[in-house]
């Protein structure tokens, strides 16, 4: 595929042409002109002011420190940031220019003896080694403007950090010095620069975007351009190692259900070759035994239980950590026998801004008891959840013990591919199982995913006040997508004993 990268896109090189370089050379391509064209995809509104808070906090922590406004022209901002610098005053958002390179990090910090300290805040879980480089692309730009720069800092959030009553600002952030950790990036970002330079300035045939380079077909939103004559095709919902994607691409072949099984059987996975099958006939598979195997397991009564969790930067119930994943709603179903006809629904959702866990744990205590199987998709989140809030709330400890080992994981089947049908389109999503399986779907529902009901439910707890009770219809909302997920556990539950029977 051509693609036409005006010059001056590359006017500038900066820190995040360096990464997605790094990342992949189609990726920087792709990424820059869907950037430049504004259609630069968004992070949720919520996720940046999370984001945006964290870092607020880590500046409260220098006490003098000016903060640079934004400017329209990068010259002006450059020039108002080397007033800053000869005044020897901190500044946040310094913007430094050298002929085409703009670094721009979070803080410079003017230390006692006159020189300089680049801190950068880094708020989401970020590779070291792009850490690294983009230090080291701030190091080279700082020398390259003569600047001494003697300290490289990286704020970041102390995961270990334990909310205890008040919030503690020395102890939530970790300070990780990178002085003497960028030296050998300095090769990989020179060379990034040059590849980037020659690409602008014509040296390199900078319009061709050849597929064969591909590490991440699947996760990447690019696919269609690397690999334009997939089409319709289903080839990149192969599961498992997409290794082999490239090797059948280059081959001409973009469907599932046209790979010759037998030319490539040393190359395909057991797993791989069932989806192929299922897609070939358009039949579900299954194999009886296992299936069998995994239903054995399951004692009565049943109980499907699910959890959604919102997991904030900055912690604000006593005693969790950053990022740690609290439950605020859960849904359960209860299947007491195989005679009895439906389960019974029980749930419970925190409706004010108070720890949900106490509640959640009284609740669930009540209902769970020592016998049966408690279902779960993915049922470590679960017993995670569960095993977190006990620890706050330690008088939970028997009852915990008590049903620990009866957790089973509703997605074994469906990840061994003992059950497998071409209409999951190779995922082994509940959502994509559900309707392959049983028909039914979430698609009637107001809320569609996990990630989308922990960001509503921290908007909402958020926006809660002594002057200002939110409208409850989204907790309504979000009570029927949790009870939607454990029903579904239940309908899959039943129909693979229907295929068993
Ligand atoms: S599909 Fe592959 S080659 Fe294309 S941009 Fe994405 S990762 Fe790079």
């Amino acid at each position: 595929m051509n693609i036409s990268i005006p010059p001056n896109y590359l006017k500038y090189i900066t820190k995040s042409k360096i990464l997605n370089f790094n990342k992949c050379e189609n990726y920087f391509k792709l990424n820059l002109i869907q950037s430049q064209d504004g259609n630069k995809r968004k992070s949720p509104i919520l996720y940046n002011l999370e984001n945006d808070r964290v870092k607020e906090l880590a500046r409260s922590l220098y006490g003098k420190l000016e903060i640079l406004p934004k400017f329209n022209d990068v010259l002006e901002a450059f020039r108002e940031t080397q007033i800053k610098i000869d005044a020897k005053i901190s500044i946040s958002h310094p913007v430094l220019i050298s002929k085409d390179l703009i670094a721009s990090p979070d803080l410079l910090i003017v230390l006692e003896d006159g020189s300089l300290e680049i801190v950068e805040i880094v708020t989401s879980v970020n590779a070291k080694k792009d850490i690294e480089v983009f230090l080291s692309f701030y190091l080279l730009v700082s020398k390259e403007l003569d600047l001494p720069v003697k300290k490289l800092t990286v704020i970041k959030i102390n995961s270990n950090y334990i909310l205890e009553e008040s919030f503690d600002i020395q102890n939530f952030f970790k300070f990780v010095d990178y002085t003497n950790k960028v030296e050998n990036s300095t090769a990989l970002v020179q060379n990034t620069i040059e590849s980037i330079r020659k690409i602008r300035d014509g040296v390199q045939d900078e319009n061709s975007i050849i597929h064969n380079i591909c590490s991440n077909i699947k996760g990447c939103s690019f696919q269609s351009a690397c690999f334009p004559d997939i089409k319709d095709g289903d080839l990149t919902t192969l599961r498992e190692s997409s290794n082999i994607i490239n090797q059948l691409y280059d081959a001409n072949i973009f469907k599932l259900s046209d790979i010759p099984i037998e030319n490539y059987s040393e190359d395909l996975t057991k797993k791989q070759i069932i989806q192929i099958q299922s897609n070939k006939e358009e039949l579900e598979k299954y194999n009886i035994n296992n299936l069998q195997s995994f239903l054995d397991r399951i004692k009565f009564p049943v109980y499907y239980l699910d959890f959604e969790t919102i997991n904030p930067q900055i912690p604000f119930y006593n005693k969790t950590k950053a990022f740690q994943h609290v439950p605020f709603l859960y849904s359960l179903h209860i299947w007491k026998d195989i005679e009895s006809e439906e389960p019974e629904h029980h749930d419970f959702i925190q409706s004010n801004p108070n720890d949900p866990r106490p509640s959640i744990l009284k609740s669930l205590s009540e209902l769970i008891q020592g016998e049966g199987t408690i279902l779960c998709f993915n049922d470590f989140f679960e017993k995670r959840c569960i095993q977190e809030s006990v620890h706050f709330l330690p008088e939970y400890s028997d009852w915990l013990e008590s049903i620990r080992g009866n957790f089973l994981d509703a997605a074994i089947p469906f990840k061994s591919l003992d059950y497998y049908s071409f209409k999951q389109k190779g995922s082994a999503s509940l959502k994509d199982i559900l309707p392959a399986l049983t028909g039914a779907s979430h698609e009637h529902l107001d809320i569609q995913n996990g990630h989308s009901a922990n960001l509503i439910y921290l908007k909402w707890i958020q926006s809660f006040s002594a002057n200002n009770i939110p409208n409850g219809k989204v907790l309504e909302q979000l009570r029927e997508y949790c009870k939607m997920d454990t029903w579904a556990l239940y309908l899959i539950h039943k129909k693979l004993l229907e295929i068993c029977k």
